[in-house]
């Protein structure tokens, strides 16, 4: 992938207006939004798509993936209602595009990725924008035990099930929020872990994400 590492005024208009989009789109934090401005989305894409950046669209990545709609990226930031400091395990790294938005909202962000050579275009970018995020590369269906728990859990890939070694790599208060369905939709659930073994789960609307994959995945 040729990236495009440059920024330009026309590309900042361009945010703006994704960014004011999506706040007629529903309710969400100013500081959010604001990530979407401030963040070059085109630097996550091959440069010969630097102009589609802006739109409110999934794109692809390669290796058969994509990066999510910024659409969406919001929807399920603003889920996990990140305060400055919350360590996030984010499970599918993709493009490293959410895992920034996270970064620069303020959680201290643990990113995970099965396909090695996305996590690698992934650290490139992320150390350009000099965000800190600690990538890793493996099943994140099984969570990331040596660094649990974590305060806020983000899965940016359909999963058929709730993997259950996410739920108990919460804390006693935290977040998990996942789209879980069939291959060509999906809910999207937020499971709020209340003690060892009581979990409060709301749904919110129908999203289509890439599959999961994994030992507790597709
Ligand atoms: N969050 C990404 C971004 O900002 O570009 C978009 C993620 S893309 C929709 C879903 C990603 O999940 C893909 O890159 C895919 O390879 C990854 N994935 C699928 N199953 C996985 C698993 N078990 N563990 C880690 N990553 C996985």
């Amino acid at each position: 992938m040729q990236s495009n590492f440059v920024d330009q005024y026309k590309y900042k208009g361009m945010r703006k207006r994704l960014a004011e989009l999506i706040a007629r789109k529903g309710k969400f934090d100013h500081a959010l939004l604001k990530a979407i401005e401030d963040i070059p989305r085109h630097f996550f894409l091959d440069s010969a798509f630097a102009e589609q950046a802006y739109e409110d669209k999934a794109f692809s990545i390669g290796e058969g993936q994509t990066i999510s709609q910024p659409y969406t990226v919001v929807y399920q930031t603003q889920l996990l209602d990140i305060k400055p400091g919350d360590k996030v395990l984010e499970i599918g790294t993709g493009s490293g595009y959410q895992a920034c938005v996270l970064a620069a909202i303020g959680a201290k962000v643990f990113s995970i990725e099965r396909i090695a050579k996305l996590s690698d275009q992934a650290k490139m970018v992320i150390k350009n924008l000099g965000y800190h995020v600690k990538l890793y590369t493996g099943d994140g269906t099984l969570g990331l035990p040596k660094q649990a728990p974590f305060d806020k859990i983000l899965v940016t890939a359909a999963a058929p099930e709730i993997p259950s070694a996410l739920l108990h790599q919460l804390v006693i208060g935290g977040f998990l929020v996942i789209p879980v369905g069939d291959m060509d939709s999906q809910q999207m659930i937020r499971i709020k872990r209340n003690s060892d073994n009581d979990f409060y789960e709301e749904r919110f609307d129908k999203f289509k994400f890439v599959p999961l994959i994994g030992e507790k995945g597709w």
